[in-house]
């Protein structure tokens, strides 16, 4: 048996989603800034799924801009603003600790060029305190980012909240919504930068979107012909846009179906998983996306449990795929709490819309036993 319970790192582009792709590689593969009835019909059809995308989020079309995933979104956002923020004398942005890579790193560099980041800690189930973000604002503060949900431990934060908060007190709030599209509902109304990426809902790699709300002035990273309304040059990808909408309007479409059918499988996954003995679910009990799972077995490795489960077929993740070659424990984990002991025995199993009871039970039959024959050998047992 061959199952995937890695989504969270990416999931197969859906046939609708592929088909809908498909005439913009050869057939209509004009430059939508041509003039020509080539370039027109590929603006037409950009233009399309700016205005589905937009409709989806509750956005105007005009504040869509895309990207090449969710890396260069979260990136854009914070260096962006930065830009502005500084001919305005304010270097001060505020974080969290469990921030995917792309925002934690592109705050580290911000770090270098004299702005200063506030990173704040959660609690031992991932949360964010929304008293301790309204406590960080400084007079200096020009923009608070903390994703919508984290895509280890799966636990869903308080970001509308953050967002009112963010908004009565002047200061832009950005979220990285890559996990949480297409699982929660969002209301971006107090949003007002928000980045998603398409591979993670069944559509292609390379494929984001930011939301930039017309309050928010930002600089561009990118500069050239001025596509994406001078935001973000280079010739529009057609076929990745008019993926990344069609997936979205998908993602939205089955969203609750989906939360009801994955919740299930979830639960039955973890309630297998913890009979298995010295063994923590992390993350949130009730406050989690639907799909996420992760656990912490004491006196083994994720890693050698990663390569113990792919031989019997089944595919799944330390934490973040990013980091998972480095080996150093995850930064999430051990923002919890986590000895560097108990982070590096993790394990992420992230369901998707193509996983069935059979292979959860199939899951359930297989752990145990490579759990048990992993702590047989393990030096740390019985310590
Ligand atoms: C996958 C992911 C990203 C990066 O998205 P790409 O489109 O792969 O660059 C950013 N943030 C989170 C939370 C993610 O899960």
């Amino acid at each position: 048996m061959k199952v995937y319970l890695d989504n969270a790192a990416t999931t197969p582009v859906r046939k609708e989603v592929v088909e809908a792709m498909q005439p913009f590689f050869s057939e209509k593969f004009g430059n939508a800034s041509s003039l020509h009835s080539f370039g027109v019909e590929a603006r037409n059809e950009l233009e399309k799924a700016r205005e589905k995308t937009a409709s989806i989020l509750k956005v105007k079309p005009s504040e869509i801009i895309f990207t090449s995933g969710a890396t260069e979104a979260d990136n854009f956002s914070l260096k962006g603003t930065a830009l502005v923020a500084r001919k305005e004398g304010k270097k001060h942005l505020i974080t969290t600790a469990i921030e995917h890579h792309a925002v934690l790193h592109s705050m580290q560099w911000l770090e270098t060029q004299g702005f200063d980041v506030t990173y704040l800690p959660v609690d031992e189930f991932g949360l964010v305190d929304v008293e301790q973000v309204s406590e960080a604002i400084r007079k200096d503060t020009f923009l608070v980012s903390v994703m919508a949900a984290n895509n280890e431990i799966g636990t869903i934060e308080p970001f509308e909240e953050i967002a009112k908060i963010c908004s009565e007190r002047n200061v832009l709030f950005h979220t990285d919504a890559v996990q949480a599209i297409g699982k929660i509902p969002m209301d971006l109304k107090d949003i007002d930068l928000l980045s998603l990426s398409a591979h993670k809902i069944y559509g292609p790699k390379g494929s984001g979107v930011l939301v930039v709300k017309e309050n928010v002035q930002i600089e561009p990273l990118i500069h050239g012909g001025g596509h994406e309304f001078g935001k973000r040059s280079g010739t529009e990808n057609v076929a990745s846009a008019v993926g990344l909408a069609k997936a979205l309007e998908l993602a939205e479409k089955e969203r609750e179906s989906e939360a009801k059918r994955q919740t299930a499988l979830r639960d039955k996954l973890i309630d297998g998983v913890l009979q298995i003995p010295n063994t923590r679910l992390n993350g949130h009990p009730t406050k989690r996306l639907f799909n996420n799972a992760n656990f912490s077995f004491s006196f083994i490795e994720g890693e050698s449990l990663i390569l113990r489960l792919n031989e019997k077929g089944i595919a799944a993740s330390t934490g973040s795929a990013c980091s998972s070659p480095n080996l150093k424990p995850s930064h999430v984990l051990l923002a919890l709490g986590l000895k560097p002991s108990e982070a590096h025995g993790s394990l992420r199993l992230s369901l998707g819309r193509n996983n069935t009871e059979e292979e959860i039970d199939y899951v359930l039959e297989v752990l145990p036993l490579v759990v048990e024959s992993l702590r047989k050998i393990s030096p740390f047992a019985g310590q």
